[in-house]
């Protein structure tokens, strides 16, 4: 623990993967499991990881990357920072992202801008910038996220790294700062798929504090990792290869799968016909959710309070516009927008529509196929600002992704080879908890 904080704070000049290093917590943590011995049948213990500052630790300030919430200390742990604590881990820093979860490249965070880890003229992708930096750069060996629309998968597929978006409900949400509660979900970021594996196995299960936790039992997800594919059914939908997917992204999933292919599995392509209304729906309903879930941050409980407010209206109508980004704006006012009673039939109505028919799609081919293999993102990292003028752009880069989330399915990002020196992800989407298959096949490939 003390070799990786130095480490940290020295190659972290470079990066700036972290808003906050948590050392004393860290040395404390570190110094229990000393005191107990480290338990030999846990693969987890005393190995340090770092946390999605959207995901609270106690007493440790957890600030989403808003300015709102600076100074905030939250007075528990998350379930899922817990179960690690359980397993041995120690959390040793919380990591950067965009604002509240809002965005694709990290740039939305109040506080720095994390670099990829490959070129640092690069944006890492996000909204989990910081954690899949960290991971990729070598700081530590695994971090938390979370994946909304891809905020996992994606800045995996850009560091080149393992992310995954465990099924909805397999992970509790206990202590997350919420952004769209249907659609969010933790996860965690590694080097290799046997370590995601292994710290999926301690995040996952039941959560009496978050109802939306699955009761199912949890499988060991290492044990599924056999190198055996054979007659494993993939689908490949083609419009995950659309006229915006780049051409080079294209060749390199497509070896992947023929990879995959001479492994022994059995490769078809099929169709996902709703993909494309995915990002439009998407906007809506996670739009939607956000401007009830940030309704809570009004300068009363948490972070910055506005100062000289001559009532309470003016106090919450301060703090907000002080304490929230451009991004994170728009969202409260496109989600309010879209909940109003002249909105809802057209929008929120329709986008929920949408939702059933996306969910639908990936029911039809989940009927005959095991996994779905894809591009996790149509384009490799790109540069500092290049979207700024029009935000459709950097919106459209998740059509990949999004579907996923919808549908509350698990998604998988993996190393699949390099456009330009850059990563290329490649995404295995597999049935509802059906984290196994996705594990397999990835180790395989691996
Ligand atoms: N990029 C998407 C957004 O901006 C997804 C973010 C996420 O998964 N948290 O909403």
């Amino acid at each position: 623990t003390e070799a990786t904080l130095a480490g940290i704070k020295t190659s972290d000049q470079k990066f700036e993967a972290y808003i906050n290093l948590m050392e004393e917590q860290a040395l404390q943590d570190a110094a229990a499991v000393d005191a107990a011995g480290v338990d030999a049948n846990n693969v987890l213990s005393g190995i340090p990881y770092a946390i999605k500052d959207n995901i609270l630790t106690k007493d440790v300030e957890t600030t989403a990357a808003s300015h709102i919430l600076e100074g905030f200390k939250p007075v528990f742990d998350a379930t899922v920072v817990d179960n690690l604590r359980h397993a041995g881990a120690i959390g040793v820093g919380k990591t950067n992202l965009d604002e509240f979860a809002m965005g694709s490249t990290g740039e939305t965070s109040y506080y720095k801008t994390t670099k990829n880890a490959w070129d640092q003229s690069k944006v890492p992708g996000g909204s989990s910038s910081g954690s899949a930096v960290t991971v990729a750069a070598g700081q530590v060996p695994f971090a938390l996220g979370s994946d909304t629309g891809g905020s996992i998968r994606q800045p995996a597929a850009f560091n080149g790294i393992v992310g995954m978006k465990p099924s909805y409900g397999r992970v509790s949400r206990w202590g997350v700062i919420a952004f769209a509660s249907s659609l969010d979900q933790v996860g965690q970021f590694t080097r290799t798929v046997k370590d995601n594996a292994a710290v999926l196995n301690a995040l996952a299960g039941h959560d009496p504090q978050d109802q939306t936790t699955s009761q199912r039992a949890v499988p060991d997800f290492t044990s599924s990792l056999n190198g055996d594919i054979k007659g494993l059914r993939i689908a490949v939908p083609k419009e995950y290869f659309g006229a915006g997917v780049n051409a080079e992204v294209k060749t390199i999933i497509h070896q992947a799968i023929a990879q995959l292919e001479a492994l022994g599995a059995k490769v078809d392509e099929v169709s996902l016909p709703h993909t494309k209304y995915g990002v439009a729906a998407y906007y809506i309903l996670g739009s939607a959710e956000a401007s009830s879930n940030l309704q809570r941050f009004d300068g009363i409980r948490y972070g910055f309070r506005a100062e000289n407010a001559k009532s309470l209206e003016e106090l919450y109508v301060q703090t907000r516009t002080q304490g929230f980004g451009d991004e994170v704006k728009q969202r409260i006012m496109l989600g309010t927008y879209s909940l109003s009673a002249g909105a809802y039939e057209t929008f929120f109505k329709k986008a929920a529509q949408v939702r059933t028919l996306m969910n639908r799609d990936f029911e039809n081919v989940f009927a005959n196929y095991d996994l779905i293999v894809a591009p996790a993102t149509p384009n490799v990292a790109y540069g500092f600002g290049q979207n700024e003028d029009d935000p459709e752009i950097t919106y459209m880069n998740d059509v990949l992704t999004i579907p996923v989330n919808m549908a509350g399915l698990p998604g998988l990002s993996i190393n699949a080879g390099f456009s330009k020196g850059l990563p290329v992800g490649m995404q295995l989407i597999g049935n509802r908890f059906a984290e196994e298959t996705v594990y397999r096949a990835a180790y395989a490939f691996e």
